[in-house]
């Protein structure tokens, strides 16, 4: 009776004795391991699955054997013991089966023989909706660059490492000239395409280490790292050429845009985050001022 609910459970389940070898291996672990239970049991449980030879494993083995721990591999650290392959593709980043499992210590009655069980639970689909999340929480659902949010969260934890390495970190305020115009004479449509592209084109432009975000409207940053004013000047520059450069294409139309930005380099222990944001906006608003379609370093 009991063996029969060993199998029909919704989860793998795996005995080993001492010596690591396979002593039940139930029907879950047969389907998605592809290999019987018939098969695998008397085995080395390592020549089937060798990534699990690894030190971390070896000992979490071992305290639950020895001293009767009790051990949850999560997901969030692992990701997976046993490597599955996903059953279909669910379009995540994830190539295999995610796995949460317990590893917990086996006494035979009336002997002093000892097992250790792993639990296996398939968590892929819970995995990758809390990634969808995670990246909703942090990316723009228009253009699919950062958000402000996260913008303002990495600049706060830049802004303390760079502190502590003394690496320059330079910040890129833009804004698209006349905007309003080009949603008023080709539509609001329009508008959000030509957003959409800028933003693809200025994110293939930076390193891709560096952030890009949207940081309103029409408005965007990036976050360039160990990079003094001049580097991040060039790199703004060269932002501002490649939209100027560039016939944007809607519909039938065939559109030109220009982009006005303000570049500030982060003085160290003189300032703070608000007020690097603060000398990049009004670089920004000089450059708009003096003519648009130009960068400016903040002074
Ligand atoms: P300036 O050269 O001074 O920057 O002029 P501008 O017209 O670009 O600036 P303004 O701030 O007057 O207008 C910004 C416009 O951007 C107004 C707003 O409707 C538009 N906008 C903001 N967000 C979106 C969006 O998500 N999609 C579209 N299509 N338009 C947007
Ligand atoms: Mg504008
Ligand atoms: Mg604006």
């Amino acid at each position: 009776m009991f063996s029969q609910l060993f199998d029909a459970v919704d989860l793998g389940l795996v005995v080993l004795d001492k010596d690591l070898k396979v002593y039940k291996w139930n029907r879950w672990m047969e389907l998605h391991s592809r290999i019987s239970a018939e098969e695998i049991t008397g085995k080395q449980l390592f020549d089937y699955f060798p990534t699990l030879n690894n030190p971390g494993f070896l000992q979490t083995f071992k305290f639950v054997l020895n001293f009767g721990n009790f051990y949850f591999f999560s997901q969030k650290l692992h990701h997976y013991l046993f490597p599955f392959d996903l059953e279909i593709s669910l379009n995540s980043s994830f190539d295999r089966m995610q796995q949460s499992c317990n590893m917990g210590l086996l006494r035979e009655e009336g002997t002093s023989e000892r097992f250790v069980y792993i639990a296996i639970k398939d968590v892929t689909e819970t995995a990758i909706y809390e990634q969808k999340l995670l990246e909703m929480n942090m990316k723009d659902g228009l253009t699919g660059i950062y958000n402000r949010r996260y913008l303002e969260n990495r600049l706060q934890e830049e802004y303390d490492r760079s502190l502590r390495s003394r690496k320059p970190l330079s910040l890129i305020m833009f804004d698209i000239d006349y905007f309003k115009k080009i949603n008023d004479t080709y539509g609001h449509q329009c508008g959000d395409h030509i957003l959409q592209s800028i933003s693809a084109d200025v994110s293939s432009c930076v390193r891709k280490t560096d952030i890009v975000a949207r940081y309103g409207g029409e408005e965007f940053c990036c976050l360039l790292f160990e990079s003094p004013l001049a580097g991040a000047m060039r790199v703004a520059e060269q932002l501002k050429d490649t939209v100027a450069d560039k016939t944007y294409y809607y519909s039938d139309e065939s559109i030109r845009v220009t982009i006005s930005g303000g570049v500030a380099e982060l003085a160290v222990t003189k300032e703070t985050v608000s007020e690097l944001v603060a000398r990049a906006d009004n670089a920004l608003y000089q450059a708009k001022r003096t003519g648009r379609n130009k960068i400016v370093p903040a002074s």
